[in-house]
């Protein structure tokens, strides 16, 4: 299949202040979209101008959350070309959402393709500032107008991109969690592993009561028994404890996250000891008291590291590393960005050129 360009009628105005892009609020010109018609596969592959486009008010995604997604960045470097960072591995882990979705397969290599090709055209958007990048967000759908709960039998897949800023504009501020002990995120054999759009709708009232509380994210429990740590707000979680990086496993109900596999290998690389293994609550209790945890920190592609300074478990507020950034922490943030950035070199193969 090729992809068809479109040219669009006329070009945005590019945002001046790039201390002011903010996240998930500007789009650049084009968008690339794709169609699944069953029985007739994947069709009509465009990159065309990025705006509205006409979905019936019955389609399956607005009833039944028929709908996988992804995040991912591409990055300017100091001598003017494009880094994309493990955008196969996006490209995977929403093939294997789609899955879980009972959504049609599509080609992951054709997908990236596309990326290249749409992220070469709108390489004036990648903004240049330090820590500032373009990112990039696939959204896969469900369309068919029809009432009945089941699959849907068409679908849209389509990539739109924007400019965002620097997560930390007062540099790696360490944050502050609430342990949510009432709401859970997902269950075993739910949908847990898969970015979809539902398990965000069953989080917002639980990040709306952390806020409140002055809360900056949740840690979620396990649904079963709440006495195990899963993940924080929509990152993954990593601690320091006597020296070693500790994180939940893969067991089903955590999004298995990029930037987390990535810490790990960078983690092992630089000779730490690395646990995939269930962190029950009593422990990080514990462990923070005794500053036995050294360390506390999410993972994800926003925010690449964010130190966790303070956890809120009811009436009881544990601070953990007294409330600063780690080392080690500060070391992963480094060296990830520094391969993002192309800053350094890159000895695990995760970067594409555009
Ligand atoms: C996207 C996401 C993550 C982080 O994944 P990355 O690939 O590292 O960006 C973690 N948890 C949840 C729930 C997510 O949706």
């Amino acid at each position: 299949m090729e992809v068809k360009f479109i040219q669009a009628k006329e070009l945005k105005q590019k945002p001046q202040d790039e201390t002011k892009l903010g996240f998930g609020q500007i789009f650049s010109d084009y968008m690339f979209i794709m169609r699944y018609t069953e029985g007739e596969g994947w069709h009509d592959a465009e990159i065309k101008a990025y705006e509205p486009f006409s979905i019936s008010p019955a389609a399956t995604v607005l009833h039944y959350a028929q709908e996988v997604f992804e995040g991912l960045k591409a990055y300017h470097c100091a001598d003017g070309s494009t880094n994309l960072f493990r955008s196969t591995a996006n490209f995977n882990r929403m093939n294997n959402s789609a899955k879980r979705l009972a959504m049609p397969e599509f080609d992951e290599a054709f997908a990236n393709k596309a990326l290249h090709e749409l992220i070469a055209i709108e390489k004036d958007w990648i903004p240049k500032s330090e820590g500032t990048s373009l990112y990039i967000r696939p959204n896969y759908i469900g369309m068919n107008p029809y009432l009945g709960v089941r699959e849907a039998s068409e679908y849209i897949f389509y990539i739109i991109c924007g400019p965002v800023g620097a997560y930390y504009s007062n540099g790696l501020a360490p944050t502050k969690i609430l342990i949510e002990k009432e709401y859970t995120r997902s269950s075993q054999g739910g949908m847990g592993f898969a970015k979809t759009g539902g398990n965000y709708a069953a989080s917002l009232i639980a990040g709306k009561e952390a806020h409140d509380k002055g809360c900056d994210q949740v840690l979620w429990l396990d649904s079963a028994q709440r006495k195990y740590v899963e993940e924080v707000g929509s990152m993954n979680i990593m601690f320091v404890i006597d020296d070693i990086i500790v994180t939940p496993p893969l067991d089903g109900t955590i999004l298995p996250g990029i930037t987390r596999d990535s810490v790990l290998t960078i983690a092992k690389s630089k000779g730490y000891k690395v646990q995939e293994r269930m962190v029950s609550m009593d422990e990080l209790i514990e462990t923070a008291k005794s500053g036995a945890m050294s360390e506390a920190f999410g993972t994800g592609t926003a925010a690449v590291v964010s130190p966790i300074g303070e956890f809120v478990y009811g009436d009881e507020r544990i601070t953990v590393a007294g409330g600063k950034m780690g080392g080690k922490s500060l070391e992963f943030y480094n060296t990830l960005t520094e391969i993002q950035y192309g800053k350094t070199n890159d000895p695990f193969g995760w970067i594409e050129k555009v």
